[in-house]
């Protein structure tokens, strides 16, 4: 996937799931991530198909942009270069590093202050995961509300893979009018979520 670079990475964020969206929020804010939303996102995007040299370009961009928190591009250099060429098997062991799935996301822990990485229908409270899901463009009714339980009881997937049919209810049904298949199996990975937004593009 060529498609995908430094420059344009931005331009597909709504088709991320909250939890990446809230990632490249948080980045774009604080010019700055913390090691687990680092390591959240930048697998994700190497699994989107942003290749190293662009993944380089684009965290560099985003840590030493003009704004709070930036720094200058020697001391990215010297303190990040290494790890995101790392998590590309460029370095050190040279281990190729697979985007975490909802699971490995889930099983770690939660974000503190100035942390964005997490599941969001786990991380926030009720009330901002309200404001986000109707960002997102769900009306503020039952289904919302649904979204809202599920979280509660710790199904976090079912929550997620549920905004996804809510999010896309026009684009699966014209899908399935026309014949075409779509998967409504549950949201396991980032990337699938990603990539089930893809194919509704296409
Ligand atoms: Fe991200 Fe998975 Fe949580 Fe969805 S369920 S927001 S993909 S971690």
């Amino acid at each position: 996937n060529d498609m995908i670079n430094a420059g344009n990475v931005g331009q597909f964020v709504q088709d991320f799931p909250l939890c990446m969206q809230i990632l490249m929020e948080g980045v774009q804010q604080n010019h700055h991530l913390r090691y687990s939303g680092r390591q959240q996102l930048s697998l994700f995007l190497k699994g989107i198909g942003l290749n190293a040299e662009e993944a380089l370009k684009f965290w560099q961009q985003q840590f030493t942009a003009m704004g709070p928190g930036s720094m200058s591009v020697e001391k990215f250099n010297k303190d990040y270069r290494y790890s995101f060429r790392h998590n590309y098997g460029l370095e050190g062991g040279h281990i190729h590093y697979k985007p975490w799935d909802c699971r490995t996301i889930i099983s770690k822990p939660g974000p503190t202050k100035n942390e964005y990485h997490g599941c969001p229908y786990r991380d926030l409270h009720r009330d901002e995961l309200s404001t986000r899901l109707q960002q997102l463009g769900l009306e503020d009714d039952t289904r919302l509300g649904e979204v809202l339980e599920l979280s509660e009881r710790g199904e976090y997937q079912t929550a997620c893979t549920k905004v996804f049919e809510l999010v896309n209810r026009e684009r699966i049904d014209s899908c399935l009018k026309q014949g075409v298949k779509v998967d409504e199996s549950s949201i396991v990975h980032p990337n699938q979520y990603f990539d089930r937004n893809r194919y509704l593009d296409e």
